[in-house]
């Protein structure tokens, strides 16, 4: 038996009103299916709950009812973002509309620490099955990680040609280079091929990403022009870079074995590991720039040759060029609705809410 009575949706709160309605119809079409605005509006009125209210109201209540989640990832996020250190923070507000819900936000941060959107979500609700919505969409979305994959074929496959192969397929700018790393795969281990396949290229190669003919064209014409820039790291980058070695050119460096050095100042010692590209103090293995005490073991393991070793042992995330990539791709106007390329399984479901 239904329980909302008539003084709750005469009520003078306009927002319970469409709540309690949103619930009556969830309540009774789960799923999101169910007859029509007009047809409901008919029913609460006339045969269930006998009293009066706004076509508005009742239109809203459904729309409560139906609705779940919305998820936006942009194609040039999704591009932006494959160029930028792999770490991502998410955050949730609640809507103070007249709708509610709660705005579920990702975000990274570029090589110069300004903040990059990632994507963005409204659900109902915050909770576990809304956040696992959105984690699922975040992962579709942005593929997997190339790096992560790489460890897979590696520990399942065990073939180093195979792992090598698959990161030159994977960083691939063009289908025909592609094509031939991945013919090796396939001829050293066929079932590293058939994995690779049934994840799907446009997860993890570059050169199917969506739209990607395009990016290739930009980031030539962009690496052309920067190809003869002043710098090879992006200027803030550069800057840190400068302070390091200038720092690190008052420490005491003393190796102990090859790649190995302890780095020592009037008031800390650090142990520097060259080949892992790390440091006691953590700087250098967190913000992957060599840190003072990193500089000094370079100095000393490359003598004069060691300034343009530094971008060796750096991320090449913080490159010009890598950068620019980052924001080549726009975001672009919706055009009109007649345009619109609405895949099937969405046309279905709006006929079945305008059928009934
Ligand atoms: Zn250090």
């Amino acid at each position: 038996m239904y329980t909302y009575g008539s003084e709750h949706l005469t009520s003078h709160n306009p927002h319970t009103t469409t709540k309690v309605i949103g619930a009556y119809f969830k309540d009774r079409y789960p799923e999101g299916k169910g007859p029509s605005t007009k047809d409901l509006k008919n029913s609460i009125r006339c045969i269930e709950l006998g009293c009066k209210v706004s076509y508005w109201k009742v239109w809203m209540g459904s729309e409560i009812a139906k609705f779940k989640y919305f998820f936006v990832a942009y194609g040039a996020w999704i591009l932006g973002f494959a160029q930028m250190r792999k770490v991502i923070a998410v955050d949730g507000t609640f809507l103070r509309s007249k709708y509610g819900g709660v705005l579920l936000s990702a975000v990274a941060q570029d090589a110069e620490n300004h903040i990059f959107p990632v994507a963005f979500c409204v659900v109902d609700s915050e909770c576990d099955a809304s956040y696992q919505y959105f984690f699922e969409q975040l992962r579709t979305h942005y593929g997997c990680c190339m790096r992560h994959l790489g460890e897979n074929i590696r520990n399942n496959f065990h073939n180093a040609s195979v792992v090598y192969h698959f990161y030159k397929a994977a960083t691939a700018y063009n289908i025909d280079v592609f094509s031939d790393h991945f013919n090796r795969i396939r001829d050293l281990v066929p079932q590293a091929a058939t994995h690779l396949e049934r994840v799907g290229f446009h997860r993890w190669s570059r050169a199917f990403f969506p739209g990607n003919r395009r990016f290739a064209e930009k980031f030539h014409e962009r690496h052309m022009k920067f190809i003869n820039a002043p710098t090879i790291f992006i200027p803030s980058i550069e800057k840190d870079i400068a302070k390091n070695i200038n720092l690190g050119n008052k420490l005491l460096v003393h190796q102990t074995i090859n790649y190995k050095y302890i780095v020592t100042s009037h008031d800390e010692v650090a142990t520097v590991d060259l080949l892992a590209k790390s440091c006691t103090c953590k700087v250098f293995d967190i913000d992957k720039v060599p840190c003072p005490h990193a500089m000094a073991a370079l100095r000393c393991q490359y003598g004069d040759d060691y300034g343009r070793r530094i971008y060796e042992y750096s991320s090449s995330y913080y490159k010009v060029e890598v950068y620019l990539i980052a924001y080549v791709e726009e975001i672009k106007p919706v055009p009109s609705e007649e345009t619109w390329e609405v895949p099937i399984e969405i046309l279905e479901k709006k006929n079945i809410f305008s059928i009934c």
